[in-house]
């Protein structure tokens, strides 16, 4: 089973057009950055529209209901912060988007393309990462 990252994982760096991704995880909501010319989701954040090239955006929350599009369980070197395998994921949301991210709570060997998964949070003292892992649903009935 891939265990959550501990203590040691680095803090992710902010800039003006990240900011408001960390700033909603430390609220537990996820957000992506939505075009204000053409209303275009995106993600990862950038200053302009991939669409139609506006910088001009605002924040959008998004259910943070996803499937596994792709992934690849890290095992050496071991990922900072990881206690044991990391899986990088990336992970299609229900509105669209694209997104890299980790699974946890889940043993790599079992994950399946185009499973259900939902977003979590991973607290550390004055930051939180969102991260996905098997809705709570499917794990009470495992
Ligand atoms: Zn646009």
């Amino acid at each position: 089973m891939t265990k959550a990252p501990t203590a040691g994982r680095p803090r992710p760096a902010a800039n003006p057009d990240t900011r408001f991704f960390w700033d909603a995880a430390f609220e537990r909501r996820l957000a992506v950055q939505r075009c204000s010319a053409c209303r275009a989701l995106r993600h990862p954040p950038g200053p302009a529209c991939p669409e139609c090239h506006s910088l001009d955006w605002e924040v959008s929350d998004v259910s943070g209901r996803g499937t596994l599009y792709s992934y690849t369980v890290l095992h050496h070197p071991p990922a900072p912060g990881f206690d044991g395998p990391a899986v990088i994921a990336v992970v299609d949301l229900e509105e669209g988007v694209r997104m890299v991210s980790n699974v946890v709570g889940a043993d790599p060997a079992t994950l399946t393309i185009g499973e259900a998964l939902e977003v979590c949070f991973e607290e550390y003292v004055g930051w939180t990462v969102p991260q996905f892992r098997r809705p709570a649903a499917r794990e009470a009935v495992r």
